[in-house]
């Protein structure tokens, strides 16, 4: 059995749900219509119930009574995931990633052309 068949520890289930939710953020509208900001905002309501790592689902559901999804436009919904990512990352003594690049990260590529 590959290792790619077995159920998926509390860290690979993190790295590629942030995956999914940064790059949902870098496809997010920057005009998004009232039913696109409302639908965004009860997505990441709904997903911090279901999230399946209770402390995680936990800490999500805490940090968003402290800070709201920022739904207004692809830029800040991004800004907003980032914040929310570092905040998880310095919980668990990870490097803290530069929120200016998180458009390189997730959407357009490094500036190097690495990733074409
Ligand atoms: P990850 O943190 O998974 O990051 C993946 C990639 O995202 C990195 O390689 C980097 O390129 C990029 N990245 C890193 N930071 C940012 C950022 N701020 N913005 C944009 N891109 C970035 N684990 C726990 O042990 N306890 C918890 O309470 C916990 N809460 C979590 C809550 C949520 C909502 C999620 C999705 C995951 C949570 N995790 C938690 C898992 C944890 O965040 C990591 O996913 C896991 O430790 C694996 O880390 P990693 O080193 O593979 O990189």
């Amino acid at each position: 059995v590959k290792r790619d068949d077995c159920p998926l520890d509390k860290d690979e289930l993190g790295s590629r749900t942030w995956s999914f939710l940064h790059t949902m953020a870098a496809y997010y509208p920057d005009n998004p219509t009232d039913e696109q900001k409302s639908d965004m905002t009860k997505f990441f309501h709904t997903f911090s119930k279901f999230y399946p790592c209770s402390v995680c689902a936990e800490d999500l559901q805490e940090q968003l009574k402290r800070t709201p999804p920022q739904i207004n436009s692809q830029s800040q919904l991004s800004q907003w995931l980032c914040m929310i990512h570092n905040e998880v990352n310095k919980k668990l003594g990870k490097p803290v990633f530069d929120c200016k690049l998180v458009n390189q990260r997730w959407r357009d590529g490094w500036k190097d052309s690495s990733c074409d």
